[in-house]
């Protein structure tokens, strides 16, 4: 952490006692309190680390010192707890979690009372009063309440389900499997499944922080088990969870794992077909089997940078009620404008059962795209100039400068180009219609780049 940031790009977050201490958790908590002032009501919860307790005492502590009152959730999904903060009209929350980080990291989330995460203006106040020094104490005779509320696990999974069709979804038995991560999954998603008829099968479903059964990101390399489970079982579906459980991975019932883009554009299908001419928030990342969808649908794309809180913000100011990331974050609005994994399953059943359809089924009725990925060493303080090079060059051409440099060329392919946040190189995203192109692009657009750094 620099000398004057906490906040990276999902709040505040680091490895356990060495770059996240509770002293600083302490400190931090009664920045956050002086933010949102005394007498506010704040929710607390956790995910399933071995530090969630810890760190929601000492936040806990710093919030009361500081006369916020604080609600304690305990363990919950992420998701569950930004909707307890809107549900129970909190003034805000704090979510202890480092979501898909290794177990040896935690972090703080700041939800305000719409349940999504405050913005970076926000952010940098809480820092000022942080680095500062300038948190306001309150009197011994004033300090904040605690209390506990133990039920908003029930409540986020019934409100889910008020926005799917239950009695379809039940009439077709679907047998899931779960991949909980050992982590908050596990909480709500068997849960919900069962409410919707489902017959379930858990994998790494005990609760444990220190996440035995895999990484609590759901990458394909980390979900072999799953794709496996799937197929032995014969199941309709697998999803596999975050450690926060705000993104779900989907696999086939033939074991084939589908990246999240894939079951974006069946939901975005789906929400256009029944909301035509609605609005799509995705970050420029997105492949364009989304802006496919759109087209053929009559939908409308609002393209963002990189960053879920981005894209929540956006739904939020544009009044879209669907938005979406490659990496299984779908924010489903009429529910809430955040990534939520248990109301995306919902969703992706709901499909299944309208369609009739198996989700292998429903994926290859989709365009097929090949993705290929490079890189090209540039130093930090040419970074700037290379892409503003790059976008005059490509003046002509479809492209956005939203978040690095993204192209759209006319046979369907797209190139996307961003500076590393932590090494110097730019990396390059090809997508096309064939794995050739996709090289292709990378190679030839990796010369480009070569050839625009040796000149500034
Ligand atoms: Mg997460």
């Amino acid at each position: 952490m620099s000398t004057n940031k906490l906040f990276g790009t999902n709040g505040i977050r680091g490895t356990v006692n060495k770059e996240l201490t509770p002293q600083m958790a302490i400190k931090i908590a009664t920045a956050i309190g002086t933010f949102f002032g005394k007498e506010t009501n704040l929710l607390i919860g956790y995910d399933a680390r071995t530090s969630g307790p810890l760190f929601a005492r000492a936040v806990t502590a710093g919030l009361t010192a500081t006369g916020c009152n604080v609600y304690n959730a305990a363990m919950a999904p992420t998701p569950a707890l930004q909707y307890a903060v809107k549900n129970h009209k909190m003034h805000g929350g704090i979510i202890i979690s480092a979501s898909h980080n290794p177990p040896e990291y935690n972090g703080i989330k700041v939800i305000w009372n719409d349940g999504i995460e405050i913005s970076h203006q926000q952010e940098t106040i809480i820092e000022q009063i942080y680095f500062q020094d300038t948190a306001t104490l309150a009197e011994w005779n004033k300090l904040g309440k605690t209390r506990e509320l133990p039920s908003v696990n029930d409540e986020y999974v019934e409100a889910i389900k008020k926005h799917v069709n239950t009695a379809k979804i039940a009439q077709k038995s679907f047998h899931v499997v779960v991949d909980a991560a050992n982590s908050v999954a596990g909480l709500t998603t068997p849960h919900l499944l069962r409410d919707l008829g489902c017959k379930v099968t858990s994998i790494n479903a005990n609760i444990d922080g220190t996440f035995p059964g895999r990484l609590p990101e759901p990458r394909p390399e980390n979900l072999a088990e799953l794709s496996q489970t799937v197929k032995a079982v014969g199941a309709d579906l697998g999803v596999a969870f975050d450690g926060d459980a705000d993104r779900s991975i989907f696999v086939g019932e033939d074991g084939e794992i589908y990246w999240g883009d894939k079951t974006f554009a069946l939901i975005a299908k789906r929400f256009l077909e029944k909301n035509p001419r609605s609005k799509i928030v995705t970050p420029v990342s997105s492949s364009t089997l989304i802006k496919d969808t759109a087209d053929a649908y009559k939908g409308e794309i609002v393209w963002t940078k990189v960053g879920s809180v981005t894209v929540s913000h956006k739904m939020k100011e544009t009044d879209a009620e669907l938005g979406g990331e490659e990496n299984g974050g779908v924010f489903y609005g009429p529910h809430q404008a955040v990534r939520d994994g248990a109301m995306t399953t919902a969703l992706i059943l709901e499909i299944m059962a309208d369609t009739g359809k198996k989700l292998s089924e429903l994926i290859a009725e989709q365009p097929q795209y090949y993705i290929e990925k490079g890189k090209v060493e540039c130093p930090e303080n040419k970074k700037a100039r290379v892409l503003e090079k790059l976008a005059e060059q490509m003046k002509r051409a479809n492209i956005s400068t939203i978040d690095g440099v993204k192209i759209w060329f006319e046979d369907k392919s797209a190139l996307l180009v961003r500076p590393s946040g932590t090494e110097p190189v730019y990396r390059l995203y090809a997508e096309a219609k064939n794995p050739d192109k996709a090289l292709k692009l990378i190679r030839d657009y990796g010369l480009k780049l070569e050839k625009i750094i040796e000149t500034i």
